[in-house]
């Protein structure tokens, strides 16, 4: 498949050749590849950091339809304060959501993990590790990462997700191999309320702004404020006609093997 990774290096090989030619011919100076291997570094590191770019692989980021329906995923956990009542809200409001967890998390809270999938939520592949610098990994110890959660994800609920999102939504072509080689389907998002960083107030704000028809919408299970911000986010949505519905109805895909 041609990425757009793929067709930049293409157009940059073809860049440089010219660019090495003319110089050859003393009608353009060589000095103009040092500026040119910066842009292409540069275009690199965007497209590393916008998941919905699709830069150096696919990953569904939302549902094209005109239906007002959203997906609600949530991501880092399993939290031993947070999880279980944002479960208890969910099925209050009879909301499914998928829960992209942490290998390394799930190990202590295996309980929390069960009572996910219990309740009917989808679970999601978060890395084990979610570390700072995954990234860097090489294609060894990535593999293993994505190898090691899917398995504790199998041994506790007997599910084989297929759904994956890379940690902080970076991506690279080591991890694209690591997925390709694992069959693993990369999912994005929509709309990210930032929940992390900004207020409960900004972050309900930012939600409503941004939601749109067939969204995906990136919330952490580790937010302090998650269960309010979750209710009062819900509300707005019943009250604008929108339904939640899980991921793989969303996007029409299988999440589990
Ligand atoms: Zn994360």
């Amino acid at each position: 498949m041609k990425t757009p990774n793929i067709i930049l290096n293409w157009f940059f090989i073809l860049a440089w050749v010219v660019i090495a030619l003319l110089s050859q011919m003393d009608m353009m100076s060589g000095w103009w590849i040092g500026p040119l291997v910066i842009l292409w570094l540069v275009v690199k590191v965007i497209g590393s950091f916008f998941i919905g770019l699709n830069f150096y692989f696919f990953s569904h980021c939302s549902a094209i339809t005109n239906e007002r329906i959203v997906a609600l995923t949530f991501d880092d956990g399993p939290d031993d304060k947070l999880t279980r009542p944002l479960l208890d809200l969910l099925d209050e409001k009879g909301a499914k959501a998928t829960f992209f967890v942490i290998g390394e998390k799930v190990l202590g809270y295996t309980h929390l993990l069960k009572e996910i999938h219990r309740r009917g939520h989808l679970i999601g592949n978060h890395s084990f590790s979610h570390a700072r610098f995954f990234d860097f990994f090489n294609f060894t110890r990535m593999r293993f990462e994505l190898v090691r959660t899917r398995e504790l994800i199998y041994k506790n609920t007997g599910v084989k997700t297929q759904l994956f999102r890379p940690p902080y939504g970076v991506t690279n072509p080591v991890l694209g191999r690591a997925i390709h080689a694992l069959q693993l389907v990369s999912i994005g998002w929509s709309v990210r309320s930032l929940d992390t960083t900004r207020s409960p107030k900004k972050a309900l704000q930012r939600l409503i702004k941004k939601t749109h028809p067939g969204a995906i919408i990136l919330l952490h299970d580790t937010t302090p404020d998650i269960v309010e911000i979750t209710k009062k986010y819900l509300d707005w949505l019943t009250s604008n006609d929108y339904r939640v519905v899980s991921l793989d109805q969303l996007l029409t895909i299988k999440a589990y093997e």
